[in-house]
């Protein structure tokens, strides 16, 4: 077992690091504060090809994979959370379009994704359709050449300033799971417009809206893969994205732990640091411990995608845990700094917030419970192959 990097993931993980100090760090307060996304920086990522990292070169990515993509997050969500949690959908979407769609699809809208050319977004939930994504009810009815949209969705990453949409829609309501379809709706379609961004206790350079359709007609080339596929594509995406949003986490969890640590080097109270304390001693050494622990079975889970092995359940599992992890993180961080991290002149109050929503999007950590569950009830007498 080897658990050293190329040099190759050396290299990119230290760009990845750079630019999240030079770029995301000194803005991450600011953009929070005044709700602002910055296009700039996306195309700025495109430049570095943070924007094609499951997509070949052939149509216009790098292909580096999920264990080089999970350093990269990794690195980016230390300078700025919510932009790094944009950048793993948007890369999620590309990979999607890429994987399912056909060559057409991947010149028209893969190629300019993976370039950073144009930004993307993924629309599964709506207001009764969570955890229970099955139950979408967004109608896509099908009309001479096309598709006609009618509906809400909900909770969309990068609504309104994405130009192009990953939407699953139901195509046929006789079939729950097996009537939900996948398809490809650009900005500026007519019938097709966003909510207002939603106002949120964190992630809020990484704006949130709904999608309405209106009587919005898609002409069938904008059906990826084939109906009634959709809820699968969507899922089998999610179970990569998940992967993502731990190394974001881990990402946070590492930032947050360094500041506290740093913190408790420099505060003097009774005459000594306050790392001098064996309390405070005790709880860093826990955190970092399980930092650790969190960070090794993501990398896992990506390296396990990149072999091509089956990692539903390491992915739900290193989901759960890294973001458990950052939200403790984070929370203790604020408590090292006592009423300093209460403030927002400091950084951990707001690493806090971004903390709670990665145990709640791209699957609750409950649901990761739920499939984590049923993967280990899909063997026998409880004997699950020893996959090491
Ligand atoms: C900031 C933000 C960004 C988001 N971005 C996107 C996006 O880009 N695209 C997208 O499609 N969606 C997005 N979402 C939606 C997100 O994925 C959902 O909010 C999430 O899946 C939970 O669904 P829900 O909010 O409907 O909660 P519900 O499904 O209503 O869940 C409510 C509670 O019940 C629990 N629960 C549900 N089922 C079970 C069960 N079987 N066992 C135990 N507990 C259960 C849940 O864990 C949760 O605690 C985003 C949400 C937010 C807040």
């Amino acid at each position: 077992m080897d658990f050293r990097l190329t040099d190759e993931q050396r290299l990119i993980r230290k760009a990845a690091r750079d630019f999240a100090a030079k770029e995301l760090m000194p803005n991450v307060r600011e953009w929070e504060e005044t709700a602002t996304f910055s296009r700039r920086t996306f195309s700025k990522m495109g430049e570095l090809d943070f924007t094609g990292l499951y997509v070949p070169e052939e149509f216009g990515g790098t292909g580096v994979g999920r264990l080089t993509a999970a350093l990269i997050f990794e690195e980016l969500a230390k300078g700025c959370f919510a932009t790094a949690v944009y950048v793993t959908v948007h890369n999620m979407v590309t990979n999607l379009i890429y994987q399912y769609g056909n060559d057409g699809q991947r010149k028209k809208w893969v190629e300019p994704l993976a370039r950073g050319e144009k930004l993307g977004a993924y629309s599964l939930t709506e207001a009764e359709a969570g955890s229970d994504a099955a139950a979408l009810t967004t109608s896509a009815a099908k009309t001479d050449g096309g598709y006609v949209i009618n509906g809400t969705k909900l909770y969309v990453t990068s609504g309104e300033v994405a130009d192009i949409y990953a939407v699953m829609v139901r195509t046929d309501d006789s079939q729950k799971q097996k009537g939900i379809s996948a398809v490809v709706v650009e900005k500026g379609t007519p019938g097709f417009s966003f909510g207002p961004h939603e106002p949120k206790m964190g992630l809020n350079s990484s704006p949130t809206t709904e999608l309405h359709f209106n009587d919005c007609f898609i002409p069938s080339e904008n059906l990826i893969g084939e109906e009634g596929r959709g809820l699968n594509i969507a899922l089998t995406a999610l179970n990569g994205g998940r992967i993502s949003i731990g190394a974001c986490a881990t990402g946070l969890a590492l930032q947050a732990l360094d500041y506290a640590l740093g913190y408790a080097q420099k505060r003097q109270l009774f005459g000594k640091a306050i790392i001098t304390f064996q309390g405070l001693q005790f709880l860093v050494a826990d955190l970092a411990s399980e930092i650790e622990a969190s960070r090794l079975m993501i990398y896992r889970a990506a390296w396990l995608m990149d072999q091509g092995e089956p990692c539903v359940m390491e992915a739900a599992m290193g989901k759960r845990l890294a973001t458990d992890t950052a939200m403790r993180v984070t929370t203790e961080a604020v408590q090292i700094l006592g009423g300093y991290g209460y403030m927002k002149s400091y950084p951990v109050e707001m690493y806090m917030r971004f903390a709670k929503i990665a145990q709640i999007f791209e699957g609750t950590n409950q649901i990761q419970r739920v499939v984590i569950a049923r993967e280990l009830g899909k063997y026998k007498g409880g004997k699950r192959p020893d996959t090491y």
